[in-house]
């Protein structure tokens, strides 16, 4: 029976190209890339040209790829890492610490602001507008004296709203070259990497995190772009690997198949851009058009390629969720993390959605390989079905 799987935002499947280029270092190429004997060698250098592949689709040099276990990983190395990196310098000065974010970051960001708060760093979450869009000028305004990071994602993972991460990032230069205080600006990018353009210097970025799991690559590995002229300090302690800032003998599979992944996303992106915005606007077009009161959420133009997320006022997103299960279409209410608990959307409820119709909203991501076909029994399945709910 064909399956509808319409939670890429959640995870995507391996490709089959990944897992080729993954399969000789699970099987016959086993070798320690610290080791100093061929087959050591040759998974080192699998290894590098990973980096290098993976650092030449965000204009970065390889020397500025650090790998690690995904995005959960790189956001914490990243916060964490500013904090330890800014700490001498504030405690000199015998201030707390200052970090600028927003209300609707994925959890790797917020519990990691939540950890850092217990440490004495203060924080300010910004408020998003009604689609969810950070104000570069409320970030701005919120700088402190003792602020050393800013993070705000590239694009949500709930809704699909594309930040002005070039726009902070140019603001954040200038406020530096005239006011001498260096803030790192930090995006977790791991919704975006692969699904739109990315340069870390257009967007004026000093930390980027990604995960490969996102984009048709394996679970478990990542990276984060620190720029060359930033120390960070390390985050796993231990042996040398990752130039002694992430100890651990590398995942050398997982990192093969990542920058194959990563080679093919972004090596097709501005033809999978075009096709799966067609197929995402015929979806929505479709679900808003035929559903009364259906609303969408988020930026309707500053929007990812492949997400749709649509409120439908006086239904239940857990409901929907059960019963487009029976009819094979796989979707998330909410983010996959909050799926399971009660609570309301954050992400939503920073938009300024009433609990009611965050409950009632539901995520739909395609891939490159959604056909306009496959959105019409979607929508053909949810137009029965939100019906059908309301009735009751
Ligand atoms: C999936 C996701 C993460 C977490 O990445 P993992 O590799 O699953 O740890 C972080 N941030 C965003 C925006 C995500 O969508």
């Amino acid at each position: 029976m064909k399956n509808y799987y319409m939670d890429n935002a959640a995870t995507t499947p391996l490709s089959k190209e990944a897992l080729e280029a993954m399969m000789p270092y699970l099987t016959d190429e086993f070798g320690n890339a610290s080791t100093i004997y061929m087959p050591g060698q040759r998974a080192k250098s699998a290894i590098e040209n990973s980096r290098r592949t993976i650092a030449s689709t965000i204009g970065a040099k390889p020397s500025e790829i650090y790998f690690t276990s995904g995005g959960s990983e790189s956001d914490n190395w990243a916060l964490v890492g500013a904090f330890e990196h800014a700490r001498p310098a504030l405690r000199e000065k015998g201030l707390p610490g200052h970090i600028i974010t927003d209300k609707i970051e994925h959890h790797a960001i917020l519990n990691t602001c939540r950890y850092l708060e217990a440490q004495g760093v203060e924080v300010t979450y910004l408020d998003v507008d009604a689609y969810g869009n950070v104000d570069p000028a409320a970030v701005m305004a919120s700088i402190r004296k003792d602020t050393f990071l800013v993070s705000i994602m590239t694009a949500n993972n709930e809704v699909g709203t594309v930040e002005p991460i070039k726009e902070i990032g140019e603001a954040l230069r200038k406020h530096e070259t005239e006011t001498g205080q260096k803030i790192l600006f930090h995006t977790d990018a791991v919704q975006a990497f692969g699904h739109i353009e990315l340069d870390v210097s257009e967007l004026n970025v000093d930390l980027m995190s990604s995960s490969a799991h996102k984009l048709n690559g394996p679970k478990g590995v990542g990276f984060l772009y620190i720029r060359r002229d930033i120390t960070l300090p390390g985050f796993i302690h231990g042996g040398a690997q990752e130039r002694g800032r992430r100890a651990g003998t590398e995942n050398v599979p997982a990192i093969a198949g990542f920058a194959r992944a990563a080679e093919i996303a972004c090596g097709s992106l501005g033809i999978r851009k075009i096709r799966e915005t067609e197929v995402r606007d015929h979806l929505i077009e479709r679900l808003l058009t035929e559903i009364p009161g259906a609303r969408l959420n988020g930026d309707r133009a500053s929007r990812l390629p492949n997400n749709v997320n649509v409120c439908f006022p006086g239904t239940d997103g857990e409901t929907l969720l059960l019963l487009l299960n029976e009819r094979q279409i796989y979707a998330s209410a909410g983010s996959a993390c909050a799926s399971g608990s009660l609570e309301p959307s954050h992400v939503l409820m920073a938009m300024g959605l009433s609990k009611d119709d965050a409950r009632a909203s539901l995520r739909l991501t395609i891939s490159h390989d959604t056909s306009i076909e496959d959105t019409d029994y979607v929508a053909d399945t949810l137009k029965e079905l939100v019906t059908r709910i309301k009735k009751i």
